[in-house]
């Protein structure tokens, strides 16, 4: 469900900047500076922020994330992108007056999204775990993998292939979406589990398509075969011999952003994104 929630707006808003290291990142980082230093409503710091103002793309946007999601209790991100409109990115480089014009009449407005929560279990007993804003994945590097899904406890199927993403959301147009997952509004509070080219034939069987999961239920996918495995969620990549289990469900908490008008719908974006403008 949409959450358009409110929080009481504190006396002086605490603003971070995040910036890439591109040329116009850097400008714009520049310019809303100045604008905010000399407001008293504002007090720009990176240490416990209200707001976090991430400059760059949609790669900037799930690094902000990753520094700041011990604090999504209290944070609000707004993306300005400094190329194409993204999708975690409300405001253009061009469009810098409108943000702070917009951000000056803030009144704590937000819009959360569901995130990822993901547990990996060793075969000697050590446990990661980890949350994604976008997805999280599981593949074995040197030869097929072979694991066993099962969804909330039912065993679903023996896996073989590349490996497996699990997506939120929001992450449902990324990586999920070139391996041929679904695109799935952001408010639907569920995660998808994706196939990375999955052996079928006449010996071997998967689904073959994507899965819709509720909020409440697990995936569990376990290797049966020693080896190296990667694990990675986001922009993040880790290799791990004997992985014996991996877990995924929806994380107890969301990414809440500045809802302002100029939030973009997301069947704009979607649009924006993959089809443009054609001649009908
Ligand atoms: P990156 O930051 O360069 O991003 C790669 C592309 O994915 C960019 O064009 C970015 O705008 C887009 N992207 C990121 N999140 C998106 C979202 N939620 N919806 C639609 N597009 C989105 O690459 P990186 O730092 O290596 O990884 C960041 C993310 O990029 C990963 O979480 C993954 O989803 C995505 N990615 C996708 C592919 C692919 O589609 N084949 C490959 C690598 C990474």
């Amino acid at each position: 469900m949409t959450q358009m929630n409110y929080t009481a707006r504190p006396k002086q808003t605490r603003v971070a900047i995040i910036a890439n290291g591109k040329y116009q990142s850097k400008r714009v980082a520049s310019k809303i500076f100045s604008a905010l230093k000399h407001d008293r409503n504002f007090y720009l710091s990176k240490e416990n922020p209200d707001i976090i103002i991430s400059i760059g793309g949609d790669g900037m946007l799930l690094s902000a994330f990753h520094m700041y999601e011990k604090a999504l209790d209290r944070v609000r991100f707004v993306g300005i992108h400094t190329g194409h409109l993204g999708f975690y990115t409300d405001y253009r480089d061009f469009e810098v007056d409108t943000f702070l014009k917009n951000l000056r009449a803030d009144q704590g407005e937000k819009i959360s999204y569901p995130l990822l929560r993901m547990t990996v279990t060793m075969a000697d007993g050590r446990v990661v775990t980890a949350r994604a804003l976008n997805e999280a994945s599981l593949r074995r590097l040197e030869k097929t993998m072979v694991a066993d899904v099962s969804i909330n406890g039912t065993f679903l199927e023996r896996f073989r292939g590349d490996g497996i993403t699990v997506s939120t959301p929001t992450g449902s147009t990324a990586y999920n979406k070139s391996i041929g997952g679904a695109v799935l509004h952001p408010t639907v509070e569920a995660f998808q589990m994706t196939e990375i080219a999955s052996l079928n034939n006449r010996v071997y069987r998967t689904l073959g398509s994507s899965a819709i999961i509720p909020k409440g239920e697990k995936v569990t996918i376990e290797p049966k075969r020693v080896g190296s495995y990667s694990v990675s969620f986001d922009n993040k990549s880790y290799n791990y011999r004997n992985v014996a289990k991996m877990e995924f469900s929806l994380d107890d908490k969301k990414i809440s952003f500045l809802s302002t008008p100029h939030h973009t719908g997301f069947w704009e974006r979607v649009k924006d994104a993959f089809i443009g403008e054609v001649e009908v």
